[in-house]
């Protein structure tokens, strides 16, 4: 037996390794479980070359556990190592590269230690780590033990088969993966789509034999395999049928609602990156969709969900799978941010996505326009924070109108402009953010010959303003309470006024008796066309984003943006008719109530007390 001492300059690793990469303790499986498909691969290459002539048999992968023993085992039937190559390859590769790894790496902590540390991984789980292994060359099999510390042994073993196996005696520290539940959690979520099978032990399945009469079910075992070895992505997409894609992605979410649509990503040249990526059906009752669910490959070997450093912030919340070995993955955030390479896939990824949003937009308007309040969202969150999404989804964003609707921008532009241009050459563009809740004004609008469009989601108050912000002025968004419906669009119309300077003086005093004038309240006087309602409370556009946008940023309401105008048509009937010539003061009060409520109604601002006060006084005047 051979004693000795690996070669390093750091007397001990180990516990910074363990230290280091504790939160990704888990990882270890697979490191040693890719070290298996690569020698297995190897193998194979060498096979086909013509070097090796032997028989390849059954190259499948086991991971062995024995919770007895205390050990976790990975054997492949891979090209193996002779005494030569496990000096070489264990004592000083793999040695020097973990420690290369954590001399470049110890003082950044913002590192993805995605991959580098290799096979010395094992010893953040095992207090020893035995390595026994045959070459395809047919040398002696040898056995390598070392526990951690830079020593090591090194002697012949009894090995006929030609492999590897790494047998992990499984320490304090990694105890937990010593359960079959969690080791196989592990296994399938790692190493699920290697190209290697790799089996974990057996499993019982039913199966039924017979036909009719005969028919009966009966329990067996079969292997364990936990992978799938050739995964959709790495497929010809032409080769595949919309069921294949909707089986693949309820195998990547079990719970989930069948996709919308999905694109396969399919490159080779100035990158090799291939995926799937499915636009999901959202759960409108959700604020925010989910983030992380689109999971990173290299090469079939799973890395990671978090793809914040590859994907642009409004595709995060799509599903799939990207799979890219020019994805570098042992490199600091920062970096990742500014390297060409990601950069370019970033860019070729959401061209991609521009580009099958249009082609569904063109091939079939109806389908797409049914599946815009799933796709819009996205859409809207690109337009807004990618300059080159914003340009090309113009031409498949809709608006969606309150007739129900769906128009591109500059369809809407041609749709609205005769009646919607105020004297200032300006369109306006019309909306509300609740049909229910703002039903009086746009019903107001609409009689008009208005278009009012539902801007309902989370996202629309930013998405308007950044189309605004772009139209250079040509259209701008209005809310349709923020105005009444004559003043809405300023056609530079003058509405004559039906009473004298008295009448509208005392008609002015008695609304402000009720109502007071006050930071929260703007009482006007406006002959509007006689068929407008009497009293009208508008939230001033203006004011209204500020106080959005102070809520917003967490700073409650400082600039006084709840303010209203309780808008009074002088010229409706029911004053010089009716209010103007009543005698009892009493009357004339109750009267101006009862508008000024019916005004509240009509903005939701009638709650509490005051509602209860209007319904009593309503049913009395009933009796
Ligand atoms: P890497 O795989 O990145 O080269 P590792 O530390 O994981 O680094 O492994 C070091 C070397 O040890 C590998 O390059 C390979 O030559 C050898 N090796 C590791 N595991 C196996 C195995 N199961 N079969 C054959 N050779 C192996």
């Amino acid at each position: 037996m051979e004693k000795g001492n690996i070669s390093v300059q750091t007397e001990n690793i180990f516990p910074i390794i363990k230290k280091f990469l504790y939160s990704e303790q888990e990882i270890f499986l697979r490191e040693l479980v890719s070290n298996a498909v690569d020698a297995t691969n190897k193998l194979k290459v060498l096979s086909n070359k013509g070097e090796f002539k032997g028989e390849l048999g059954d190259l499948t992968i086991d991971v062995i556990l024995s919770k007895e023993d205390k050990t976790i085992t990975i054997r492949d039937r891979g090209i193996g190592m002779s005494e030569e190559e496990v000096k070489k390859y264990l004592n000083q590769v793999a040695f020097s590269s973990a420690s290369e790894f954590l001399e470049k790496y110890k003082d950044d902590s913002g590192i993805i230690g995605h991959f580098g540390l290799g096979f010395y991984s094992a010893f953040m789980v095992a207090s020893k780590v035995e390595v026994v292994t045959k070459s395809y060359l047919d040398q002696p099999a040898v056995r390598w033990t070392c526990t951690g510390d830079p020593s090591y042994e090194l002697e012949l073993a009894e090995k006929e088969e030609r492999g590897t196996d790494i047998v992990l005696h499984i320490g304090e520290e990694g105890e937990e993966y010593l359960e079959k539940a969690r080791l196989e959690e592990l296994l399938r979520k790692y190493c699920g789509f290697l190209p290697i099978p790799i089996r974990f032990g057996k499993k019982e399945e039913v199966i039924t034999k017979g036909e009719g009469e005969e028919e009966k079910s009966e329990t067996v075992e079969v292997d364990n395999i936990i992978n799938n070895t050739s995964p959709l992505w790495k497929k010809n997409p032409s080769d595949l049928k919309d069921e294949d894609y909707k089986a693949f992605y309820q195998e990547l979410h079990p719970f989930s609602p069948a996709p919308l649509f999905w694109i396969h990503l399919n490159i080779d040249y100035p990158f090799t990156l291939n995926g799937v990526l499915f636009f999901p059906r959202l759960d409108q009752t959700m604020v925010e969709p989910e983030k992380n669910r689109i999971k990173l490959y290299s090469n079939q070997v799973y890395v990671t969900d978090d793809v914040s450093n590859i994907l642009p912030p409004f595709l995060m919340h799509l599903h799939g799978v990207i799979d890219s070995p020019d994805i570098p993955l042992n490199v600091s955030r920062s970096y990742l941010q500014t390297d060409q390479n990601v950069r370019k896939i970033t860019g070729y990824i959401t061209r991609k996505v521009a580009d099958k949003l249009r082609e569904l937009f063109n091939n079939d308007r109806d389908e797409y326009t049914e599946k815009w309040d799933d796709i819009g969202i996205f859409v809207k969150y690109g337009m807004i924070t990618e300059e080159k999404f914003y340009e090309k989804a113009l031409k498949f964003a809709l608006l969606k109108s309150t007739d129900k609707q769906y128009t591109t921008l500059e369809e809407y532009k041609e749709k609205v402009k005769d009646l919607q241009t105020d004297k200032n050459g300006l369109l306006n563009f019309l909306y509300a953010n609740s049909t229910s809740g703002q039903s009086g004004f746009i019903n107001a609008a609409r009689d008009k010959g208005y278009d009012v469009l539902i801007m309902d989601q989370v996202i629309d108050n930013h998405f308007m303003q950044h189309l605004e912000h772009k139209s250079n002025n040509e259209f701008r968004f209005k809310r349709v309470d923020s105005d009444t419906a004559d003043q809405l669009i300023d056609k530079d119309e003058k509405i004559e006024s039906l009473l004298n300077e008295k009448e509208e003086e005392s008609l002015k005093e008695l609304f402000l008796e009720e109502i007071g004038e006050d930071n929260e309240m703007r009482l006007e006087l406006k002959p509007m066309s006689p068929t407008e309602e009497p009293v009208v409370i508008v939230r001033p556009e203006f004011l209204r984003r500020m106080q959005e946008m102070q809520a917003m940023q967490g700073m409650g309401n400082a600039f006084g943006g709840n303010m209203v105008n309780v808008v009074v048509n002088s010229n409706h009937p029911i004053f010089a008719q009716k209010l103007l010539r009543m005698r009892s003061p009493e009357k004339k009060k109750q009267l101006v109530q009862t508008l000024f409520d019916l005004a509240r109604l009509n903005q939701n601002m009638l709650t509490g007390e005051d509602l209860n006060k209007f319904v009593k006084r309503n049913l009395e005047l009933l009796q």
